[in-house]
């Protein structure tokens, strides 16, 4: 019996970063308030939770002169004036790779493209680009495209976790109707290399668990490739969701977990296998190499 755990599974750099900044924060400031959960993985949220990171829904529920810590996901840029009108002291975690992206689509809008996003339009994220620029589309599937006014050109900017083959089909949708387009292909490479692992891995092994929050974008879309490839794909936020009953026949099985799943959970979800299974397997981590 084999245990492979993909390489890249657990926290991206973006997340490990915006929980050490709140970590951090909350250290020296004391309560810190994040707007809308941290990261997408309840576990995680209750352990912050205990160091001092409150989640908030709305920013009337601060109190003034306290800190708050913008999510990796950014903030639309009227949260930021509304935080510092109340004299709230912000740290911004906002990851580089969305920032980058906020940019690329306000220079767009400059240029007179009007920017399209192809990505969730509820996510944090997607709402947080739109909030940059005026009159944003957001195309989250195909129905959209149809639905689409006839552009003669679109600047084009995508979620952080859009999945690689979405972007193409989305892409070639467009191209049809549409004379003028330049696209920014902003998939983050940390969600490139999950979801190409995860296709590599889910091939490799005869059952596959996907570790994280029900709620986390990214997970959902490493279980999606998953499932597709490997009917015994199950999707998990913790190890007490396990069923024994999975692992009749069972000789590989392949882990792989969303960027914003820790490593101390992925590490329950192999001791509960490993209890499981009552020891003796192998666990290797990092077999299904993209390269
Ligand atoms: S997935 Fe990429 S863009 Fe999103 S937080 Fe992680 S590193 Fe940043």
């Amino acid at each position: 019996m084999k245990i492979i755990v993909a390489k890249s599974a657990g926290f991206c750099w973006g997340v490990k970063r915006a929980v050490n900044m709140a970590i951090a924060a909350a250290k020296k400031n004391g309560t810190v308030y994040s707007l809308g959960e941290l990261i997408h993985n309840p576990q995680e949220i209750k352990r912050l939770e205990t160091l001092g990171i409150k989640k908030i829904d709305s920013i009337n529920e601060i109190p003034k002169n306290s800190t708050v810590i913008i999510r990796s996901h950014g903030v639309p840029p009227d949260i930021i004036k509304k935080l510092k009108e109340k004299g709230i002291f912000i740290v911004d975690a906002t990851c580089p790779f969305v920032k980058a992206i906020q940019e690329k689509a306000i220079s767009l809008e400059k240029e007179g493209y009007p920017v399209c996003i192809l990505g969730n339009s509820s996510h944090p994220e997607v709402i947080g680009i739109a909030g940059h620029v005026k009159d944003p589309v957001i195309v989250e599937n195909e129905n959209d495209i149809e639905k689409l006014p006839p552009f003669q050109k679109l600047g084009i900017v995508c979620q952080t976790t859009l999945n690689s083959e979405l972007l193409s089909k989305f892409v070639a949708s467009l191209s049809k109707e549409i004379k003028e387009m330049k696209l920014f292909n902003t998939i983050c490479k940390a969600t490139k290399v999950r979801q190409e692992e995860t296709r590599k891995l889910a091939q490799q092994v005869d059952m596959m668990i996907v570790i994280g929050g029900k709620n986390s974008s990214n997970t959902g879309k490493l279980y999606a490739i998953s499932k597709k490839l490997n009917r015994n794909s199950f999707h998990i936020e913790s190890a007490e969701e396990i069923d024994e009953s999975w692992f009749k026949n069972i000789e590989k099985i392949g882990i792989t977990a969303g960027a914003s799943t820790p490593q101390w959970i992925i590490e329950e979800v192999i001791e509960r296998i490993k209890t499981i299974l009552k020891g003796g397997e192998t666990v290797e981590r990092g077999l299904c190499k993209t390269t």
